[in-house]
This record gives C-alpha cells, sequence and structure tokens, in this order.
C-alpha cells in the first residue's frame, strides 16, 4: 500500500481492534476514528503518561476539546513525543489553562464585524465565509479556540443562504474566502452547491479556500473532490503547514493533485514557540513547500487568543526569520510576516527595514549582506495629478471612473482628497458594525 509505514499499520491496527472495516486512505474512517480522549491518544501512541500530567491534559480537554486524526497522530514520534511538533499541534497543554493578561476570546473581533451569519467583512473588497465550524483535527493553536469543538455552530443551510444573501447583496466584494473550521468538512455535494451558488454572483471574481486538509488528512484531496473542484475556477487554496515534518508523501501527493487541477497554491504558516520557531526550520519548510508548487503566502505571528500564551514568540522573531530568507532564498520562498491586528484592524506586514535614510534626492538602502548603497531619485518625474478621470488619462487603464473610495492612508496620499488625518471614527469597516448593531 501507498505510504503506509510500519508505524502508521500499528496506529491503524489499534483503532481497528474496534472496527470491522478500516481503511488507511478513506478519509471518512479517520474522521470517525480522531482521537478524542487522553486514554484513546495513550493506546494509539503507545506510551502512559504520569498520572499527575495526565489529569491536567484532562482537565485542558474539557475546556478547550481535542481531536486527531489518526494519520495525524501518526507522524508523531513516539520515543520523543516531548519535542515533537507534532504532538505539540495537536495535545493539549496544560499551559493553554494559562489565561495571559492580554488574552482574549476573539481578538480579531471576527465576531464584532459580522454583517451576516458567517461572513466576517474586514476589507473593502473580500469577505471570509465561514461555512463550517468543524475540523478534522483541532489544532492547539487555533486562534478560533473560543468555537472548537462547538457543535451548535454547525452552520445551517439557511445560515449559509443568509451568507450568500450578502455576498449578492454587497457589489464590492470581488473576493470570496471560504473557512471555517475545515471547507473540506463538508461533503463534496455541499461544498459544490456552496461554490456554485458563488460562482453565479456576478461581482465575485475569485473564490479562496483555506483548509488543512492536506497537513493533517491529506486522503481527503480525492480524484472526486478534486475534479468538482476544478468546475469551480478561478479557484485559489491556501493550506497550513508548519512543519517540514508534515510534508509527507502522502501530503505531496494531495498537493500535487490540487495543483495538477490548475489551483494556485499558498501556505499559511503560524510561527510557534517549540515547534518552528527557528530561520533554518522555516527556510527547510518554504523550500520543500515551493517545491512541490506551494508558495508561502503568509507567516503569521501568533495570536492572542486565549489559551495560546505558550506558543507565543517575540514579533522580533519572526523579523529575525524573514531578515534569513530575503536574499538568502528565493523571492516566491519568503512570506509575508503578518500581525494580525488586535481588535480587528487586520493583518500588518512587518520586516527588516530596508531604508537607512532619505533625502529628497537620495535614498539610502541597505541589502540582505550590509551592503548600504545611494539610489538617485529621478532628475525630472513628472507625477500625474490623479482626479480619477481613467478614460482620459494617459496611462491608458480605459475604465470610467467609477464610484471608488479611497481608504486609509492611500486617502491621506490622494490628489483628490483634501482629509489631512485620519480618526478610527470614521471608517468603512466601522460603519458597517453600527449597521449591523
Ligand atoms: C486574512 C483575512 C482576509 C484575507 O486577507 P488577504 O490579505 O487578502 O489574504 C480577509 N478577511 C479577513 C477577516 C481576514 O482575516
Amino acid at each position: 500500500m501507498e505510504i503506509f509505514n510500519e508505524h502508521q499499520q500499528e496506529v491503524a491496527e489499534t483503532l481497528r481492534r474496534e472496527t470491522s472495516k478500516s481503511d488507511w486512505t478513506d478519509w471518512k474512517w479517520h474522521i470517525r476514528h480522531s482521537v478524542k480522549s487522553v486514554d484513546d491518544f495513550e493506546r494509539v501512541l503507545g506510551v502512559s503518561f504520569p498520572e499527575g500530567k495526565k489529569r491536567i491534559f484532562e482537565r485542558t480537554v474539557d475546556k478547550f476539546p481535542m481531536s486527531v486524526t489518526p494519520y495525524y497522530l501518526s507522524l508523531i514520534d513516539p520515543e520523543d513525543y516531548e519535542n515533537d511538533p507534532v504532538f505539540h499541534q495537536s495535545f493539549p497543554s496544560g499551559e493553554e489553562l494559562k489565561i495571559g493578561r492580554f488574552d482574549m476570546t476573539d481578538p480579531l473581533h471576527e465576531d464584532e464585524d459580522s454583517p451576516a451569519p458567517g461572513i466576517t467583512h474586514r476589507y473593502p473588497d473580500r469577505v471570509l465565509f465561514h461555512i463550517s465550524n468543524l475540523c478534522s483535527m483541532y489544532c492547539r493553536h487555533c486562534t478560533r479556540k473560543r468555537k472548537v469543538g462547538d457543535r451548535d455552530s454547525i452552520p445551517s443551510r439557511d445560515d449559509i443562504e443568509q451568507g450568500l444573501e450578502y455576498i449578492r447583496n454587497t457589489p464590492q466584494i470581488r473576493d470570496v474566502l471560504l473557512s471555517g473550521g475545515d471547507p473540506f468538512m463538508l461533503s463534496d455535494e455541499r461544498l459544490d452547491w456552496v461554490l456554485t451558488r458563488i460562482g453565479e454572483i456576478e461581482h465575485v471574481e475569485v473564490v479562496r479556500i483555506g483548509t488543512r486538509m492536506p497537513v493533517v488528512l491529506p486522503y481527503r484531496i480525492t480524484d472526486e473532490l478534486v475534479s468538482m473542484l476544478k468546475k469551480h475556477h478561478p479557484l485559489w487554496i491556501n493550506t497550513h503547514f508548519n512543519h517540514p515534518r508534515e510534508i509527507t508523501t502522502s501530503a505531496r501527493r494531495a498537493l500535487q493533485k490540487l495543483a495538477e487541477a490548475g489551483i494556485p497554491l499558498g501556505n499559511q504558516s503560524v510561527l510557534l514557540a517549540g515547534v518552528n520557531d527557528c530561520q533554518r526550520l522555516i527556510r527547510t519548510l518554504n523550500h520543500k513547500l515551493v517545491k512541490n508548487r506551494v508558495r508561502p503566502y503568509y507567516l503569521y505571528q501568533c495570536d492572542l487568543s486565549e489559551g495560546l500564551t505558550h506558543f507565543r514568540t517575540p514579533i522580533g522573531k519572526g523579523i529575525e526569520i524573514i531578515e534569513s530568507l530575503r536574499g538568502h532564498t528565493s523571492g516566491f520562498s519568503v512570506p509575508t510576516y503578518v500581525v494580525d491586528a488586535p481588535g480587528g484592524g487586520g493583518k500588518i506586514p512587518v520586516m527588516p527595514n530596508y531604508i537607512v535614510s532619505w533625502g529628497p534626492n537620495k535614498v539610502v538602502l541597505r541589502n540582505y549582506e550590509g551592503v548600504i548603497t545611494t539610489y538617485n531619485e529621478p532628475e525630472s518625474y513628472e507625477p500625474n495629478y490623479c482626479d480619477r478621470d481613467c478614460l482620459n488619462c494617459s496611462l491608458q487603464l480605459k475604465e470610467d471612473d467609477a464610484e471608488e473610495k479611497a481608504i486609509g492612508i492611500e486617502k491621506l496620499l490622494s490628489d483628490w482628497d483634501d482629509t489631512t488625518s485620519l480618526t478610527p471614527e470614521n471608517n468603512e469597516r466601522l460603519e458597517r458594525r453600527d449597521d449591523a448593531a
């Protein structure tokens, strides 16, 4: 059989004792056999935790439930599980019960920026659409930990209809990001239905799916799923690899199927203390990703969600990682490092400073090697005064000057708006909140 190694066989057999039929490559088998209790975890992994520790684990599971697919569990090295990156991402830690001073249940204010069920509308032209609150594996570092395992909040068909209605009625939305939970927890038919409904909305130009299935349950990427997805282009997929160990033969095969269906693939990693907070490790991960046609998209600073304190690194660690990538390796192996602003301000990119100084005629820059260089600004640059009349502009965009507003810093820079300062009250995102309230 394809990827079946000895250890995986052991895991399957431990679970199979209680089932009449099982197939390691059947994704539904993994969902049915997801490991949800500390006892089962011990049994399947073949380890036993000291009694005191076990009680703490169980208390943690009571607050933040556990669920691990047999596949993902089989990646753990039982000989050294305490240092294992897969173990840390899937098994509860007593540290989760320590709520830090700055922790919040919903640090990104996703619930507040929600004008319709399942919709988070934060940016002008795109929305997050939560179409599933289920995951095959509960990541211990989940930013939506508040919702994990909350079975009452599986969106009904009616909830999804309301989200679709909001998208239909909001013409500025050109990009819909399906998220969850994991959208691939839906059946192919249900997902096909959602994608078809979105496809019928004329102003939606592109759909993205955020899924961790290629990492935690690659057998979900079936031929049937992929041939259904192919009907819905332009479709992009972002996945969530955090450690090179996760790029197994099965994961590679899943990525290959998606790539061969013409789906551009991206990866969003989260910087996690004790899992991947290492320059060399992230570089290796990104190299493996691009070898498998996955573009590293974002590296996230760990959010201020409750129960994640022990995973947090200083932002400086992330900047150091980017410093070790930019220039040192292919540009497309360098993700954008972002801090998702607490309070719902969205993603803020952070990186090392490359501008050393600046005068009216020159910019002094430094490169990754420490070379300091001068860029002479052009002596004659005729700036286009922009009055947004693109039809008569020499740049030939030839779009009519449709109702388009500038937002944020872009507005302060624009020629055609006299605003000189911004106050947090006067922005569209907060107006949407008021409308919804
Ligand atoms: C991350 C995110 C998006 C997508 O952001 P991109 O930078 O376009 O990938 C959209 N909406 C919300 C609420 C998000 O958190």
